[in-house]
């Protein structure tokens, strides 16, 4: 059966509206989100706006798209220069330097696609190395200084800003407040103070370096970005995201770089994520303020819980961090998770015809038709859970009076997978859950064949404690149900 595609819609930055996605090629998206800087853990920070892409990449794939996904690894820039050469002595070779800066940065990106894992972000199908793209950029730099946006100035690169017309159209920036002429060198750097930016840095002492046509150097974090996105996913491109600190000037600047040089519109739509706050300000390395999973996670917090923490919340709403938002999230889980089980056993004579009897799968349909709605409409989460949570409410109090057929029970397990497809939250638990007491089951059969009473009585007691209760019926076979 071909699935049926949803039309969903997204905040774009670019037009400030909630826009449809209306993809390039028919039924497929392309996505470019901008990956981790590997020069240390991932804070729980950053790791809400890679939880926001996994949420809307999967969103897309529920929704009957294909996507192509392609998150970059920034594996050379200023913080994994200074982290990486210190031990070196100053007389060290350029291939010792670029082994140090490698050793560091294989390190982090182990460690950040081991955090992936965790949080069942699920990976991009392009992860590119920032290292391994040195000549596109540098191809990508001399594009533009052939069409007048680029200009030399001691072994270093920039940006001609004046020279595009659109510059300033994804932050809103105002023409007027621009210091043309006037250079950066930091890739980072705030927007009244918008200037011509680095494309190629001349080398310093100490720090590693390529080859290039303007002499010994490397590449500025922004055009990393443009030479990956632009090899990877080509010319045009339905999404790029990233966290709201990246509007400006990194995304800004990918615009000015990669529009500069094809003369059309690169990316239809770019979709930003909020800020995870501690206390009113934002979770940040340098402001020391921060978690990482593994912190969390030697806490006791069940990264599940986290994930789940995070997405439901809306992904354009600052979200303060809190233990007991972890706790809400985990008792959210709980109740969702301890009606999937129910419905994966069997109904239970209930109390009989009931005066709010509804049409189970009517009721169903109708969840699902709210759900996808508020999803559709810019990733709205706390409304596609609270459809979720509605349903378990009313079916519950149904099942409890005339149960559901096993029929409305598979129809309802399959919409708890379709929403899972994308929360990946509530079938993993159930199944292990499963496996545990179904191995239990099964010793306790063969401990009554052995006629072994004591052990079958055991086996009873532990999964009682387990909150199950076990039903032996006529035909020899055993159901179970939650106590
Ligand atoms: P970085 O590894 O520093 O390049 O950042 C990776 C991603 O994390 C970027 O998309 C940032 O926008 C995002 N980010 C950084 N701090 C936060 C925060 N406190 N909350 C949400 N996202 C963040
Ligand atoms: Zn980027």
């Amino acid at each position: 059966m071909k699935k049926m595609r949803r039309t969903l819609a997204l905040f774009n930055t670019l037009t400030r509206r909630v826009d449809p996605v209306v993809p390039i090629l028919d039924g497929q998206i392309s996505l470019y989100t901008c990956g981790p800087t590997v020069y240390n853990y991932a804070h729980i920070g950053n790791l809400r706006t890679f939880l926001f892409q996994d949420l809307l990449k999967r969103t897309f794939r529920a929704g009957g798209y294909e996507v192509s996904h392609c998150m970059n690894i920034t594996d050379v820039e200023d913080k994994i220069i200074r982290d990486s050469q210190g031990a070196l002595p100053a007389d060290a070779s350029n291939a010792e330097r670029h082994g140090a800066m490698t050793a560091l940065t294989d390190r982090f990106t182990a460690i950040f696609l081991e955090d992936l894992d965790t949080l069942r972000i699920q990976r991009a199908d392009f992860l590119p190395k920032a290292t391994a793209y040195v000549p596109q950029m540098i191809r990508l730099i001399r594009a533009l200084e052939a069409k007048g946006l680029a200009y030399v100035r001691e072994g270093s690169v920039y940006y001609r800003i004046a020279g595009l017309p659109q510059y300033g159209c994804l932050a809103h920036l105002n023409r007027e407040g621009m210091q043309a002429g006037a250079s950066v060198d930091a890739d980072e750097y705030e927007r009244d103070s918008v200037t011509d930016f680095v494309l190629w840095k001349a080398t310093k002492p100490g720090e590693p370096w390529w080859d290039s046509p303007w002499g010994p150097g490397r590449p500025g974090w922004h055009i990393e970005c443009s030479a990956m996105g632009m090899e990877l996913l080509g010319e045009r491109v339905d999404i790029h995201s990233g966290g709201v600190d990246l509007i400006f000037p990194h995304h800004e600047n990918e615009i000015a770089q990669s529009e500069g040089c094809l003369g059309h519109q690169w990316v239809n739509h770019w979709v930003h994520g909020e800020f995870l706050m501690v206390e009113g300000q934002k979770m940040a390395k340098s402001l020391g303020n921060f978690f990482t999973l593994r912190d969390l996670i030697e806490k006791g917090v069940d990264p599940i819980a986290l994930r789940y923490a995070i997405q439901s919340n809306h992904y354009r709403k600052v979200l303060n961090f809190s233990f007991e938002g972890l706790r809400a999230a985990e008792n959210a889980l709980k109740r969702i998770r301890a009606f999937r089980t129910r419905m994966e056993g069997e109904g239970q004579p209930g109390g009989g015809p009931w005066k709010e009897a509804m049409d189970p799968l009517a009721r169903l349909e109708q969840a699902r038709e709210a759900f996808w709605a508020a999803m559709a409409d810019d990733l709205n989460t706390p409304e596609a859970l609270a459809a979720i949570f509605t349903l378990v409410s009313d079916l519950n109090a149904q099942d409890d009076h005339v149960a559901l057929t096993r029929e409305e029970r598979d129809a309802v397990l399959a919409f708890l997978d379709e929403t899972d497809a994308i929360f990946s939250a509530w079938p993993q638990a159930t199944d292990s859950l499963n496996a545990e007491v179904e191995a239990l089951i099964e010793a306790r059969r063969a401990a009554k064949a052995a006629k072994n009473w004591a052990e079958a009585d055991q086996v009873r007691d532990q999964l009682k404690a387990l909150g199950i209760v076990l039903e032996d019926r006529k035909d020899g076979t055993t159901g179970w149900r939650r106590a």
